[in-house]
């Protein structure tokens, strides 16, 4: 089976006027399949926005070869193939959450006079998938952090890509909401079968949402372990508390000891 995702040896090197130069990433490999969730998980520093913005051709890497759904990042991203959703949610305040959502969409011209049935159904659609449909005319500072979080999913997800990239997307949420949109993301995630990566430094929150988890370690940013991660699917809230979830956990933070040893 071909890889969604697949890096071969990827590095990549920030060079620095008058400074020394810093390497983020040295050797990543990785395939990831299609309609999987993966995380990349790490301390701050170990290089996660880094390899996600290679992924998104946000970054040229220094060396090494990435391809993405079968394409070049550039290709990719002209392509629509992937969306992305950042920490905070960089919403537009003027516009209410369904023109916030509807953007992408006016950019690739759906909203024209032929089609605006279509734009207008895909907004509903949207609106729908992340329980949002009460809220369409509000503007952003009306909303809570979750549900701006919520309208920046339904408007990475607007065009329909075939890949979700998180960049800490709940960090900046308190404990409760947080769970909240955990359990909201993996339900949009069953419902639209994307592929998602998701970036983290949570070791609890890599391990509930994932199949796989991608361990990076810093100075520089390398991969240390990949975990499959085997509890079933659906997750539910009491799988915290069992003693798979318990194993999981100290698997992971296992393989950072081992690193620092
Ligand atoms: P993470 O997302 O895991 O916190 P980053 O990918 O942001 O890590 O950063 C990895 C390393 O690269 C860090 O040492 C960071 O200081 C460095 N770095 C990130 N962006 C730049 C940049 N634009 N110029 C120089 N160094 C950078
Ligand atoms: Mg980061």
């Amino acid at each position: 089976m071909q890889s969604e995702i697949l890096l071969n040896h990827i590095s990549m090197t920030y060079q620095q006027e008058g400074k020394n130069s810093i390497t983020a990433l040295e050797d990543i490999s990785m395939g990831i399949e299609k309609g999987t969730f993966v995380s990349l998980l790490g301390p701050s520093g170990c290089g996660k926005s880094t390899l996600l913005g290679i992924m998104a051709d946000l970054l040229q890497p220094s060396s090494g070869e990435i391809s993405i759904a079968g394409e070049s990042p550039r290709t990719a991203r002209l392509n629509k193939k992937y969306g992305i959703v950042f920490q905070n949610a960089v919403l537009y305040d003027w516009r209410t959450v369904e023109q916030n959502i509807g953007l992408p969409l006016e950019v690739m011209k759906v909203k024209d006079k032929n089609n605006k049935k279509e734009w207008l159904d895909r907004i509903e659609e949207m609106l729908e998938l992340v329980n949002l449909k009460d809220f369409a005319k509000y503007y952003p500072h009306q909303l809570s952090g979750g549900m701006q979080q919520r309208v920046s999913i339904a408007r990475a997800l607007a065009i329909n890509p075939e890949i979700l990239l998180m960049d800490e997307p709940f960090s900046a949420l308190d404990e409760f909401s947080k769970e909240r949109l955990q359990d909201d993301l993996l339900r949009i995630w069953t419902k639209t079968s994307k592929t998602i990566i998701f970036v983290t430094h949570s070791i609890a929150e890599a391990v509930y949402l994932s199949d796989q988890v991608y361990v990076m370690s810093p100075h520089p940013g390398r991969l240390s372990a990949v975990v499959d991660i085997d509890l079933p699917r659906q997750r539910t809230q009491d799988m915290r508390e069992s003693k798979q979830f318990y194993s999981l956990v100290s698997k992971i933070r296992h393989s950072f000891e081992l690193e620092e040893a």
